[in-house]
């Protein structure tokens, strides 16, 4: 089993308005460039996806984006990436992000974000796949979402050994190091 090469990260299309937001994804962008791990995302040139994309590349890093047609109007698709792959719909986009990607991350972001974060965490708890998952949980922006989740460990509606599927770290470099831990730890087989 290898090391993490394809780090998916999902991120706001809005840039926000909380600096230490903006300068946690550049620091993930040059820690994927730094260990020349590929990014896979969205593929859009805007917000944080833009900022986060450019930072890689800047870095001599690789960038796959993977879009769906028609749906973002084409000067929000990033021109630049070292691929840019378009599908059909949100659905189809999604499954090939999950499919091309070693490990996922979540930075700030809003509903896309969110989706998409709890899609992955789903599909691991149901055994579609057995990849790391994380949180670069800067400024404290993802506690209210633990918080939840710890709630529904407490009412019986999420095993512990689920809820333990989530790691968290505020700084983008350990987050990685943890994520290829687990990648490597022999529970966390490949399906
Ligand atoms: P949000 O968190 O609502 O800003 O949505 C961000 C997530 O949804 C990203 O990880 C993308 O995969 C997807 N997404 C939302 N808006 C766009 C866009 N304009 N271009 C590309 N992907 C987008």
């Amino acid at each position: 089993m290898g090391d993490l090469q394809n780090v998916c990260v999902f991120l706001g299309s809005s840039t926000g308005s909380n600096p230490a937001i903006a300068n946690a994804t550049e620091a993930l962008g040059r820690e994927l460039a730094a260990r020349n791990m590929n990014l896979v995302y969205g593929g859009g040139a805007v917000g944080l996806m833009g900022l986060l994309a450019d930072t890689v590349l800047k870095g001599g890093g690789e960038v796959t984006g993977i879009i769906p047609r028609n749906l973002f109007s084409r000067e929000v698709a990033h021109r630049d990436l070292t691929e840019l792959i378009e599908t059909e719909g949100m659905h189809e986009r999604k499954a090939l992000m999950y499919e091309r990607s070693d490990a996922f991350i979540a930075l700030p972001g809003g509903l896309g974000t969110l989706d998409e974060l709890a899609e992955v965490l789903t599909w691991r708890q149901i055994g579609l796949h057995n990849k790391p998952v994380g949180l670069v949980d800067v400024d404290g922006y993802f506690e209210a979402l633990e918080a939840w989740f710890d709630r529904v460990v407490a009412d019986g509606l999420l095993s512990n050994n689920n809820r333990q599927m989530l790691v968290s770290d505020p700084d983008p470099a350990t987050l990685l190091a943890s994520l290829s831990e687990q990648q490597q730890a022999p529970t966390a087989k490949w399906d």
